[in-house]
């Protein structure tokens, strides 16, 4: 019979440690938060915008496109301005075809960026495939920088499935079509660690990421990978999806590998709306990260779902303003008031769960569900502290929240 510690997250699982400029990926660093930009890297206007935005959204390391010449050229101007903001947040080139010709063009751009990522099924192919994933890897040692080997199955390395599946049917099938796609998934990132390291590429200089699009595939391969091998990993779902369904896939995988202690990083790839906010995806790996109780990144409001005692809106509005402030202030607090992302504030709706949520929060709100009854008492550190009346009970509570903050 299982127990309740069987249900506990296991300890993180032992890699090695890569430092991406200055931070640390895998070993016993936290779970880094990264991100990755959508715009034209050639537009550096643009492009800084972004990185910045998604820096002061939390993203600890950021991913940008270098795709041709005129992206190559604006990394070391990105970079450049990015310090003028103050931002020293590491940028990471993500190669696809041509990576060793950029790197070999552009020194200035393979300085500038802290990490190189290249993806074994578009290095190149045949006979050039090795030659060319050979300079990408030379330029990473020349340059001191760690590599990403990012598999992904949208472009899997085709030669080696296509050898993969003749040695299964040469064996009698033993294992089904999808197990064949796993195997050649995990065995394309482990090749091509294995080549990087033969041409000179330090262990602590290496992370891993074989990303698919569907969960269960995501969670094999990962588990896959963390039994045989030890480089840190960097855990994503690729094409994640748009809005609810994109959050709920990224963190259904991602939450199930971290509770198994696997996962150095994580990216949550989400298809932004129209004009939507790109930090978005930046917002929901935190959360994760936190509701996880790995990371604490800002204070948790926990509010009720509401229900029919419920007839007034006040305490959905309470929580969202309290949320929104949380988040503006969050930059200046956070230098002011170390520790005040472990704080916890509860807006509830009725006196059924309000007052012991409250109670369990470091300072919570139970509003009359009515939103009529004059009266709201406020718990701060797990004692009734005092209840609040009239009219403005929400913007008395806010107050409370901000000078309790501020004490
Ligand atoms: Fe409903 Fe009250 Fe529970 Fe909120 S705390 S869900 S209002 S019973």
């Amino acid at each position: 019979m299982s127990s309740a510690f069987d249900f506990e997250p296991q300890p993180r699982r032992a890699s090695v440690a890569v430092d991406v400029g200055g931070v640390i990926v895998g070993g016993a660093a936290p779970v880094v938060v990264q991100s990755m930009t959508n715009t034209d890297t050639a537009d550096v206007d643009a492009t800084v915008a972004q990185v910045a935005a998604l820096n002061r959204a939390g993203s600890e390391l950021v991913r940008i496109t270098v795709d041709r010449d005129e992206s190559a050229a604006a990394v070391p101007k990105i970079r450049e301005r990015l310090e003028r903001l103050g931002l020293d947040v590491p940028l990471i080139g993500d190669f696809h075809y041509i990576g060793h010709k950029l790197l070999a063009d552009h020194p200035a751009c393979a300085e500038a960026l802290a990490k190189y990522r290249i993806n074994p099924g578009n290095v190149g192919f045949r006979d050039k495939k090795d030659k060319q994933f050979a300079a990408i890897i030379e330029r990473a040692i020349e340059f001191n920088k760690p590599v990403r080997i990012g598999v992904n199955w949208g472009s899997l390395d085709q030669e080696l499935l296509t050898r993969m599946m003749d040695d299964n049917q040469a064996k009698g099938f033993p294992l089904t079509a999808s197990q064949v796609m796993r195997e050649t998934i995990v065995q394309s990132a482990l090749i091509s660690a294995e080549l990087a390291e033969e041409i000179g590429l330090a262990r602590n200089r290496i992370i891993l990421s074989a990303k698919v699009s569907n969960v269960q595939d995501l969670i094999a391969v990962y588990a896959m990978l963390a039994a045989r091998s030890d480089h840190a990993l960097h855990l994503g779902l690729t094409e994640a999806g748009m809005g609810s369904k994109g959050i709920v896939a990224s963190a259904a995988s991602l939450g199930i590998l971290m509770q198994q202690g696997i996962g150095d990083t994580i990216r949550i790839s989400l298809t932004p709306e129209p004009g939507g906010d790109r930090s978005r995806e930046v917002q929901v790996a935190q959360e994760l990260l936190q509701v996880m109780g790995f990371r604490q990144f800002i204070p948790v409001v926990a509010a009720c779902p509401g229900c029919g005692r419920t007839t007034s809106t006040v305490f959905q509005e309470l929580a969202r303003k309290i949320e929104d402030d949380i988040r503006r202030n969050m930059p200046v607090w956070r230098e002011k008031y170390p520790g005040v992302e472990g704080l916890k504030v509860a807006v509830m709706g009725c006196i059924v769960n309000g007052p012991g949520e409250s109670k369990h929060a470091d300072i919570g709100i139970s509003l009359p569900g009515t939103g009529e009854l004059p009266a709201a008492p406020v718990y701060i550190d797990g004692k009734k502290a005092m209840t609040i009346r009239g009219t403005n009970i929400a913007g008395d509570f806010e107050a409370l929240v901000n000078d309790y903050i501020e004490k």
